[in-house]
């Protein structure tokens, strides 16, 4: 029986047996016991499944990583210890030293610093294409060592809505998978997968979570992608692992299995970015209400940007769920139930008075955060993305005037009220 998005939303990925608790079980442990050595080794060679250390596995955090995997129509999934670490391994599964990878220019900064700095410094190239760009201009970025093209579906801060397909497309065609980052629109608003991405990461410290409660990660996957038909650009996956006594995991674990038990049984393993149980237990609890909350986000949305659309003290506002917006278009087809809470626009009068007018705001706090309960803002410039230069800047589609708005699940009237009384004060 397959359920509504709705419904595993509220009930997927844990169905307690007889007697057992109603609620997901936080399994507190570290570690998990067994008879005899000859079980455990079982465990440690792949060959049995079973938890062992929870630096690898842990029960809470896999009923919590099933119900994302239902929730995007996936195979597999993993919970990390955050989204950066779930974009991290994304990638690193599959691209090496010497590797490449094609990835939007308007991707989140912590993202964008990842690759364009971190990755950078272990060998692996990036070359960052608008995701407006046509499809020759995409074409042109790929190289004979690329891996991967990554995305997001609606960028942070920038709102630009990724053309799915067309990235899916390129990449397809180029044998390589498609990862699209689906943390603002969550599986609510998009599956990417129905649109031919073949991995999705999430931060759930946004939507997913929902209240600023407890950082957070996922990687899923589609279960689409032949890795065993391009052997020769996925080593990693399509060869022994010898420290796995040489199991190859497309072979053993399918398309459907093994780039997930490859990212648990090695980077989990060597880099230990679990999320902690308490914590999964905690993202489920949000998890439970994100199809509700998101409509209301996106209503909340929807309000704030038609009034600050008809402000005279705003210069622009920047979100596709505005007809006439630059990504209408794309946001109908993709994203057609809404997008997401979060606005950004520009106040007249550029950071001087963008900085009164977030100064006098009652409800919405200055936080480097969104997605949350509670309406919040922030000016990327001098914040997020404050290590970027201006050049930079216009790539990632961040104005020095841009302020975030990150609509909260409170009356829409009481926000607009607050925004119209800060607009007041410039
Ligand atoms: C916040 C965010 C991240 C990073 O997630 P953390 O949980 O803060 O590590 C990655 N991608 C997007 C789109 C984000 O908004």
């Amino acid at each position: 029986m397959s359920f509504d998005r709705d419904t595993i939303c509220v009930q997927g990925g844990y169905t307690p047996g007889n007697g057992e608790p109603r609620q997901i079980p936080i399994i507190q442990s570290t570690t998990f016991k067994y008879a005899t050595s000859e079980d455990m080794g079982k465990l440690f060679d792949l060959e049995a499944s079973g938890y062992f250390y929870t630096r690898l596995q842990n029960p809470t955090n896999d009923y919590v990583a099933a119900k994302i995997c239902q929730l995007e129509g996936g195979t597999a999934a993993m919970l990390t210890s955050s989204g950066q670490a779930a974009n991290f391994y994304a990638i690193f599964n599959i691209a090496n030293c010497g590797d490449h990878v094609v990835a939007s220019s308007t991707i989140y900064g912590g993202t964008f610093n990842l690759f364009h700095v971190t990755m950078r410094k272990m060998g692996i190239e990036f070359t960052f294409v608008n995701p407006d760009c046509t499809p020759e201009e995409l074409e042109a970025a790929f190289r004979p060592n690329t891996k991967a093209v990554f995305g997001e579906t609606i960028a942070n801060p920038a709102l630009t809505v990724l053309d799915i397909e067309k990235f899916a497309k390129a990449a397809h065609s180029h044998g390589v998978p498609l990862i699209v980052d689906n943390t603002f629109a969550t599986p609510v608003n998009c599956r990417p997968f129905e649109w031919g991405a073949d991995i999705v990461t999430h931060s759930t410290t946004k939507y997913m979570d929902g209240h600023g409660a407890g950082v957070g990660g996922c990687i899923v996957d589609s279960g689409k992608f032949d890795w065993m038909a391009h052997a020769d650009k996925f080593p990693g996956l399509t060869t022994p692992d010898d420290s796995y006594h040489g199991i190859t995991y497309g072979e053993r674990f399918g398309k459907e299995g093994a780039f997930i038990t490859k990212c648990t049984a090695q980077l989990m393993r060597d880099f230990g970015s679990i999320q902690s149980p308490q914590n999964a237990f905690i993202l489920n609890l949000g998890l439970e209400s994100l199809h509700v909350r998101m409509q209301r986000h996106c209503e909340n949305g929807l309000a704030v940007a038609q009034f600050l659309q008809n402000h005279p003290k705003i210069s622009y506002v920047n979100y596709c769920g505005l007809p006439g917006d630059k990504y209408h278009e794309l946001a109908q087809k993709y994203l057609p139930n809404g997008s997401c809470g979060v606005v950004s626009f520009g106040v007249k009068g550029g950071r001087k008075a963008a900085e009164t007018f977030m100064k006098h705001l009652k409800l919405a706090a200055i936080e480097t955060h969104v997605a949350d309960a509670r309406t919040c803002c922030l000016h990327p410039a001098s914040a997020t993305h404050r290590q970027m230069n201006d050049e930079e800047l216009a790539a990632a589609g961040v104005a020095p005037d841009l302020v975030r708005l990150s609509c909260g699940l409170e009356a829409a009237s009481d926000l607009i009220a607050d925004l119209s009384q800060a607009l007041d004060k410039i």
